[in-house]
């Protein structure tokens, strides 16, 4: 009967339901202990002035070390965000971004920005400024060579509070970047009073370069209006990175140039060389 197979369908959700809360409370027990047993690490991809080739800075991203398989953070930041261990996971991240900073001036007198990725929940707290302040200063950090990177949705979540935030480490010297624009829900009015350095076009509207152009044209243009850095994520062809060049786009980050390298590799690849033309001189 009808009434037997609506029962049956909801012993099913309810059964899926079960397994799903199930799931996420595994995750997040499995996820403590990787914070425990030190299994994240950071890996960096470089960004790049499109004129010149040259390095300017470098993102870093998080990896789960697990079992000798690395995890990407797809698969386990949005259960961190859904039980709020995104915050010391959060937390551990811009740690190891500014003693990365401070080892890399320290052992191969070599400065690089760092971005990292901040999550909306994480951006929503309360001690996320003071942390990064009072980690900058223990680590004796320039805080213009840290860069935060926030979505779009983030900042659109509690508009009023994003600008005082953002003021708050504009003023204490750290960059802004806006990630993964042009996927969220921009109020253009705002974006004006948003204290940010950078606007980072989504790998979505680089993707379809050069034959759909019009968001990333229109994007580059909103970035020299409101005297903005842009950055294109994702370049991963000639044809992308010529359109980007021949439109004035400045920094460019992507598979073209470079995945992101674990520590060690991207120290061979992009520290130690820039080191050797340093002490040359
Ligand atoms: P995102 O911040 O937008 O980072 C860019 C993602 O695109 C990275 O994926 C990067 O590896 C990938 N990517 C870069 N260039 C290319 C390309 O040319 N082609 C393609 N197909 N992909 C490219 P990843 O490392 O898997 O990170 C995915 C997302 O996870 C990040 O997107 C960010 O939202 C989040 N994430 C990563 N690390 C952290 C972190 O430490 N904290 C937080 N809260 N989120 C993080
Ligand atoms: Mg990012
Ligand atoms: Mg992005
Ligand atoms: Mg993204």
């Amino acid at each position: 009967s009808a009434k037997a197979a609506g029962s049956n369908q909801w012993a099913f959700f309810k059964q899926q339901m079960t397994e799903r809360a199930a799931v996420r409370l595994r995750t997040e027990a499995s996820l403590h202990d990787a914070l425990k047993h030190d299994e994240f690490r950071l890996h960096f991809q470089p960004k790049f002035d499109i004129k010149t080739g040259k390095i300017l800075a470098c993102e870093a991203l998080i990896r789960w070390q697990k079992d000798g398989r690395l995890i990407s953070p797809l698969s386990f930041i949005p259960v961190a965000e859904e039980t709020g261990i995104i915050i010391p996971i959060g937390r551990w991240v811009i740690e190891e971004a500014c003693k990365t900073l401070r080892e890399w001036k320290v052992r191969y007198n070599f400065v690089l920005p760092i971005a990292v990725n901040v999550a909306s929940q994480q951006f929503a707290d309360a001690s996320l400024v003071p942390d990064i302040k009072q980690l900058a200063l223990r680590y004796q950090i320039d805080p213009e060579l840290l860069e935060i990177e926030i979505t779009e949705t983030s900042l659109m979540n509690d508009i009023e509070l994003a600008i005082s935030k953002l003021q708050q480490l504009k003023s204490a010297g750290f960059g802004i970047a806006v990630d993964d624009f042009g996927t969220g829900y921009s109020s253009l009015s705002y974006l004006r009073h948003l204290p940010i350095t950078t606007m980072k076009i989504d790998r979505c509207f680089v993707t379809d370069l050069p034959q759909e152009s019009a968001i990333a044209s229109t994007i580059l243009m909103l970035g020299k209006q409101l005297n903005l850095s842009v950055v294109a994520e994702g370049i991963e062809n000639q044809e992308q990175l010529d359109w980007l060049s021949s439109n004035d786009c400045q920094i460019g980050q992507g598979f073209y140039f470079s995945k992101p390298l674990p520590m060690d590799e991207f120290i061979e690849k992009y520290i130690k060389p820039n080191t050797a033309s340093i002490s040359n001189i």
